[in-house]
This record gives structure tokens, C-alpha cells and sequence, in this order.
């Protein structure tokens, strides 16, 4: 399989085969993201890291990533010391960071700035999320955690739960979810359903997601409980923030009815959501998840750029 160059704006791009030669292969980088083992693979290669949003993990776990493969990164992490605080367009930063790099991982606020970036650029552009529209490297390591702590994807149980409207990372991960035919339940207050399109998309599949608000019932059949923030940047209105904020909380109380085995997961980062009393039971594995982003990025950015293992 040949990913060369491949640019990774939306996990749509990607067959269910690709997606799991990728996973495989983020596996076998795990000794070289713990430390363990060492490589210079990329060592001739500089990645150019543009994130005109605020982020921690996928922002570190990137550079990490690169770091650890023994390539060089350049970039930023809030574009207001920028030329963009002068008037410069996307494209034209694009251009620039195209000419400066080997590989351009970029988050922006509007949907479908990935893309436009990857048209402006001749090396391979990463969406590292771009509005509320997709958030496909965050995808891949939430697959690479539920088959890492679930050794398979089919057939689990996996409940969305929260802001579906505005969260980028569940509409990645709705659609990659179907591709490997697990079973979806959608929870969230009326006003964050998920968007009828991503629905659409499960359906073409062959899957049928149960959209509802009932949070209890979703924690007691689930294998995965996957919570996420409300995007509080995103909503036009903040009267429509205000009356969801606080509106769903996961706690020990409530995990105290769900399956032995049910995992937690999170995107991060979490505000109320998830109590963090939480994090002292087996079922936190948020942390790990966030880990996991460095070997699934490190696996991408060797395939992209080449690199042999
Ligand atoms: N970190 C994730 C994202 O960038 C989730 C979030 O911000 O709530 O989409």
C-alpha cells in the first residue's frame, strides 16, 4: 500500500483496508513513541506544524511524533504572532510553509481550510481538524485505542455522547465506525443531535444509529462510552451554549450500572463532563487514548513522507 505524499484531510478518504494497514502499522511504532526504541528515520525531513486554533494534544503529539522519528518541526501554535495578524491570506501562508517544509499538518477554525490548504501546497497537507467539519487523525487514534483495549472494532457497542452537532471528532469517527460495522448510539440534549448527513453516511454502511437522550440506558448497553466537550466556540448564540451547558455528566455513580469492561474515552480536553473521580477506575482510558495519538501520527508521518521501517 502506497501512501506517499497522500494528503489526510477526512477519514472519507480512506478504505477500510488503508485504515487498517495504518493501525497495523501504528503498532509496530509504539516501541519508538514510548522511548523505547530509537530511529532517525525522517531525519531529512521538516514538518511545518499551522494551528490557527487552540490545541495541546494533537499540536504536541504531532511534533512529538516527529521528534521521535528524528525529524525537525517548524510552525506555530497561534497564528496571532503571524503575518495573518497583517492581512495574509491562507493561501499565500500556505505557499510559504509549502516552500519552507516537507509536510504541512494545519487546524483552523473554518471547515474545509484543510483542504483548501491542500490545494495551495505541493507536500502533503494533515488535517489536524478544520471547524466542525472533520478530525481524521484524531479518527485513527481512537480506532487504534478501542482495537488496542477491545482487540476488535465490529460489533462493539460504541455510544456518542454529547455535543454531535459542533464535535468533529464524532463525525470522523461515526463514519470510520460504520466502515468497521460497530453499533452506534447517539446521546446528546435535542439541540447537539448529529447532523442528519453523518446519519446518512452510517446508514449507507448498512448501520442504523439510535439517536437519543437518554444517557443512563446508553452507559448500561455500552462497550465503549466515548463523551465529549461541548464546543463552546462553536455556537452562534451563547443563549444556546447556556441552556446545555452542565447537561450531562459521567460519574461512578453512574458507571456503577454499565457492563464490567465498558471503556471511557474522551478526545479531550474534558471541562464537566466527565467527573474526575472517573479517571481512578479501569474504565478511564482517555490518557492512553491521548498517548495513543503518538504512535498513530508517527505511523502516519512515515508513511507520508517516505520513511522506511
Ligand atoms: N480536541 C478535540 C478537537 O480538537 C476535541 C475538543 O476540542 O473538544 O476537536
Amino acid at each position: 500500500m502506497n501512501f506517499k505524499n497522500r494528503d489526510i484531510i477526512s477519514i472519507k478518504d480512506f478504505s477500510k483496508e488503508e485504515i487498517e494497514y495504518i493501525l497495523d502499522y501504528a503498532k509496530r511504532m509504539v516501541p519508538y513513541a514510548n522511548g523505547e526504541k530509537h530511529t532517525t528515520l525522517l531525519s531529512q525531513h521538516i514538518m511545518a506544524a499551522l494551528f490557527f486554533e487552540p490545541s495541546t494534544r494533537t499540536r504536541l503529539s504531532f511534533e512529538i511524533a516527529m521528534h521521535r522519528l528524528g525529524g525537525n518541526v517548524i510552525g506555530f501554535a497561534d497564528p496571532s504572532g503571524t503575518s495573518q495578524k497583517k492581512g495574509e491570506s491562507l493561501a499565500d501562508t500556505i505557499r510559504m510553509a509549502d516552500s519552507y517544509s516537507d509536510a504541512i499538518v494545519i487546524r483552523h477554525p473554518h471547515e474545509g481550510a484543510a483542504r483548501l490548504a491542500a490545494e495551495f501546497s505541493e507536500v502533503p497537507v494533515l488535517n489536524a481538524g478544520d471547524g466542525a467539519g472533520q478530525h481524521p487523525t484524531q479518527c485513527l487514534l481512537d480506532l487504534f485505542t478501542i482495537l488496542t483495549e477491545k482487540k476488535k472494532i465490529k460489533g462493539n457497542k460504541v455510544a456518542l455522547v454529547g455535543d454531535l452537532k459542533y464535535g468533529r471528532t464524532v463525525h470522523s469517527l461515526a463514519y470510520a465506525l460504520s466502515l468497521f460495522k460497530a453499533d452506534l448510539t447517539f446521546v446528546s440534549p435535542e439541540t447537539l443531535k448529529m447532523p442528519k448527513e453523518v446519519i446518512n453516511e452510517c446508514k449507507e454502511f448498512g448501520v442504523e444509529p439510535v439517536s437519543t437522550s437518554n444517557l443512563e440506558k446508553a452507559v448500561k448497553e455500552a462497550d465503549v462510552l466515548y463523551v465529549t466537550r461541548i464546543q463552546k466556540e462553536r455556537f452562534p448564540d451563547p443563549e444556546e451554549y447556556n441552556r446545555v451547558v452542565g447537561s450531562y455528566k459521567i460519574n461512578i455513580e453512574l458507571l456503577k450500572e454499565a457492563k464490567k469492561d465498558i471503556i471511557v474515552m474522551h478526545p479531550l480536553p474534558r471541562v464537566t463532563e466527565i467527573d474526575p473521580e472517573v479517571d481512578k477506575t479501569p474504565h478511564a482510558i482517555y490518557f492512553k487514548q491521548a498517548f495513543n495519538g503518538v504512535p498513530v501520527r508517527m505511523a502516519l508521518l512515515n508513511l507520508i513522507l517516505g520513511g522506511k521501517l
